[in-house]
């Protein structure tokens, strides 16, 4: 095998070389986008099975996506040739940590067959531990009691563990008591959410250093992808991880670190030498992906950003085509307008493989696919709304979770009066209370009561006759394929004909997904299996193979490449992300501005970057003004063009963008004329006056102090009064968009 080497070797520079080569002790591999990090990931792994230096299963490859392991394994695979033997330990942190927890489940109280929470279910519990608490979830809603439970799992921190200041932070002080209740209840309920994959599995590690000795003994070559973007749980485990044998490869890109929000932290980049002294650095700087201007335009783009590690990039290859600028009316111009250009290059030839739309915000995707919809053209939603989200699959879901696993009470609070049985409130309630006070599952707790007189006869009845259907199924599972065993289970309960019953317009798509759904579980090998892959997948609905341009968020875009790049969007307050700007100031400016440094760099050739000047953001019709990141990109390998469509849309579209050059004086709004005086002040890093809609607030105004009870305008709610000051925080009763925690500086007395 190794005599095919020479030629993956071959195929590297040597910088990338001494990455895949130096097999002994701690690498970092730190390099700008396009420059074949993941390559070198992928030849590293090749590399190690060439030379016979460690088997496959004894190589730990952490992705950042499931998507992003596929590929690994696929490219993997091509480079050693036939018969390479699988990578079981390839894939995301998450994945990862499930299958080692599943072995050594009981190390840590859970049962092998642990549940795994999606969001949903999270939520659903973390209302009931509200009600236990006697806490309104009105004002102090489930959602952000996840945000803040899973804030602090990113941080590595259990119940115990955070710190006394912050425990108070929730419900008048409630944080601490409400997460450990949460904590119990999975326990309880024998389920684990994302973050306690990572968690506990970290907590074993700790608390078990034989088991920790197994994995050092295993893991000869530990990889990781995307490393800037791990949090300081992921840290941890990795470290403790990989500090048996010390052969670790990690990749990364400091300007697309995109998940601070998560709790990815940056400084474990810097932290990396410190924990692995001696570690080799190896710095990549040809950029192999993008043509000239894209590289310039992002690279020029990003330099705006002030806390950066600093690289530089360049690329042997042509200059190519400029990236566009292009500005439309609204987002349906917009969608017209990218469908336009679409089938322009399909036209010439272009496959539709190599073209991505990515966006800011999901909700920017429907306008696209419904024009894609009537253009007959093929797309695909990456890590979008998902099939496995939709209610019917949830639910069909739970009745097999159920079937699975008998502690499984969400499953059954789900599905026991779906379809409806007459079960009343009267009746679960009362399961309910005995479970709690039993501490044991609601199917348990349904059995025992069934015998009991407590429940009046008819109900009783009901109940019985469905623990009974669970039970038949659990004993069928022995014995049927699950995916007939799920037809099964469908039809028996009720839950198929509900649907057939059902004579909305939408009923027939359900029954559809339904068959989806168990034509989807036949290329699984177990009804565990499936379970454990559908609580896994972030994307799916990937019709393999066939022809279709992608849409996705930039987030879901990291680590992949295309001819074409669609950046719809370009606009203050969506992009950046007024939430970021709210939330974190200049920090989440500077985020966002990797992200727009994502979004350009996924491009090979093309890049296409769109505004509107009219979009409706949660329902309201805004005026917007085109992004800052559009007044940051260099002139001189940036066009701006003018819609395809434009025209259709009569004087407007063509009079406002035709000849738009922000470095004549023929374009004349507060957004260009803004860029402009910022570009004419003396150099230097220019401080960010709070700016919205392209409005510069004078420090004075945006410093005033407001009392409770006076008129205020903001320049996205419009009009309305201060209810309460809480430092430069206040919360306004706004005329028109209801109450909002606002900050001051955007505020100005109305
Ligand atoms: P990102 O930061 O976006 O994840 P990356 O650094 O991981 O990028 P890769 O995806 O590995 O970069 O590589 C970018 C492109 O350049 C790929 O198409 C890859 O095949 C190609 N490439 C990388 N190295 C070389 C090389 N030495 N010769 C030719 N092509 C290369
Ligand atoms: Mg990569």
């Amino acid at each position: 095998a190794y005599v095919q080497g020479a030629r993956y070797l071959a195929a590297l520079n040597p910088e990338q070389r001494a990455g895949v080569e130096t097999l002994d002790g701690p690498v970092l591999v730190l390099a700008g986008a396009g420059t074949g990090k993941t390559r070198v990931l992928t030849t590293r792994i090749a590399h190690i099975l060439a030379t016979g230096r460690a088997r496959a299963y004894e190589i730990l490859a952490v992705t950042f996506t499931n998507k992003a392991a596929r590929e690994m394994r696929e490219r993997v695979e091509a480079l050693v040739g036939e018969g390479v033997e699988a990578i079981q330990w390839l894939g995301t942190f998450h994945a990862i940590s499930a299958k080692i927890l599943r072995r050594h489940a009981e190390l840590v109280g859970l049962k092998p067959n642990f549940t795994i929470l999606d969001t949903d279910d999270q939520i659903r519990l973390l209302k009931q531990a509200l009600k236990a608490e006697n806490i309104d979830d009105k004002r102090w809603p489930a959602r952000a009691l996840a945000h803040q439970i899973d804030a602090w799992k990113n941080r590595g921190l259990s119940p115990a563990q955070v710190p006394a200041g912050e425990a108070h932070s929730f419900a008048n002080g409630k944080g601490g008591v409400l997460y450990a209740l949460y904590q119990e209840r999975l326990k309880i309920l024998n389920a684990v959410d994302f973050g306690d994959l990572l968690l506990e599995s970290l907590r074993l590690f700790r608390e078990r250093p034989d088991v920790l000795a197994e994995f050092h003994r295993r893991f000869k070559y530990i990889l990781v992808d995307e490393y800037q973007d791990t949090n300081t749980a992921q840290y941890l485990w990795l470290r403790l991880i990989a500090q048996g044998r010390r052969n670790l490869c990690c990749v990364g890109d400091d300007d697309q670190s995109v998940y601070g929000w998560r709790g990815a932290e940056v400084e474990n980049i810097l932290r990396f030498e410190q924990d692995f002294p001696g570690a080799k650095i190896v710095r990549l700087e040809r950029n192999y992906r993008s043509t000239g201007h894209i590289l310039a335009a992002a690279s020029h783009l990003i330099a705006h950003n002030e806390g950066r590690l600093g690289k530089t990039l360049f690329t042997d290859g042509a200059l190519g085509d400029k990236p566009t600028v292009t500005g439309v009316w609204d987002s349906e111009e917009e969608a017209r307008a990218v469908g336009e250009e679409i089938e322009q290059l399909q036209r010439r030839g272009h496959a539709l493989e190599e073209i991505a739309i990515l966006v800011r915000a999901s909700f920017q995707m429907r306008e696209f696919e419904e024009r894609f919809i009537t253009l007959g053209l093929p797309y695909r939603v990456i890590g979008g709304p998902r099939f496995y989200e939709r209610a019917e699959i949830r639910d069909a879901l739970a009745y097999l979770r159920c079937v699975s696993s008998p502690a499984d009470d969400l499953a059954f609070e789900r599905i026991v009066n779906t379809p409806k049985r007459g079960l009343g409130d009267a009746t679960l309630q009362l399961l309910h209370e005995y479970a709690r006070r039993e501490s044991v599952p609601l199917t348990h707790a349904a059995r025992v009561l069934t015998e009991s007189e407590e429940i009046r006869p008819k109900p009783r009845a009901t109940l019985r006759g469905f623990i009974d259907d669970i039970e038949r199924w659990r004993a069928l599972s022995e014995t049927k394929p699950h995916h007939e065993l799920a037809e099964t289970v469908l039809e028996e309960s009720g839950y198929t004909d509900m649907w057939r019953e059902e004579k909305t317009p939408d009923a027939a798509g359900r029954l559809e997904n339904l068959k989806e759904l168990v034509r989807a579980m036949e290329e699984f090998p177990d009804l565990s299996a499936f379970l454990e892959h559908v609580s896994l997948v972030m994307e799916v609905d990937e019709a393999a193979g066939s022809e279709r341009v992608s849409i996705m968020t930039l987030h879901g875009a990291k680590g992949l490449e295309f001819e074409t790049v669609f950046l719809p969007g370009w606009e203050e307050g969506l992009f950046p992300h007024q939430r970021s700007l709210d939330d974190n100031g200049r920090a989440g400016l500077e985020e966002e501005r990797r992200l727009a440094y994502v979004g350009l760099t996924r491009a090979k050739r093309r890049a296409k970057i769109f505004f509107a000047t009219n979009r409706r953001i949660h329902g309201l019709w805004q005026a917007t003004m085109p992004s800052r990141f559009i007044d940051e990109l260099p002139a001189a390998n940036v066009e701006v063009v003018e819609s395809a469509s434009a025209s259709q849309y009569g004087a407007y579209g063509v009079s406002r963008f035709a000849g738009l050059d922000r470095y004549s004086s023929g374009y004349d709004t507060p957004g260009w004329r803004r860029a402009k005086e910022a570009k004419s002040q003396p150099q230097g890093k220019r401080a960010a006056p709070p700016i919205i809609e392209g409005r510069v607030l004078s420090k004075s105004t945006a410093s005033a102090p407001f009392e409770k009870g006076a008129r205020v305008m903001h320049l996205k709610f419009g009009p309305g009064t201060v209810q309460e000051v809480d430092g430069d925080k206040l919360s306004v009763a706004f005329d028109h968009a209801g109450t909002k925690m606002v900050k001051a500086a955007f505020l100005e007395r109305g």
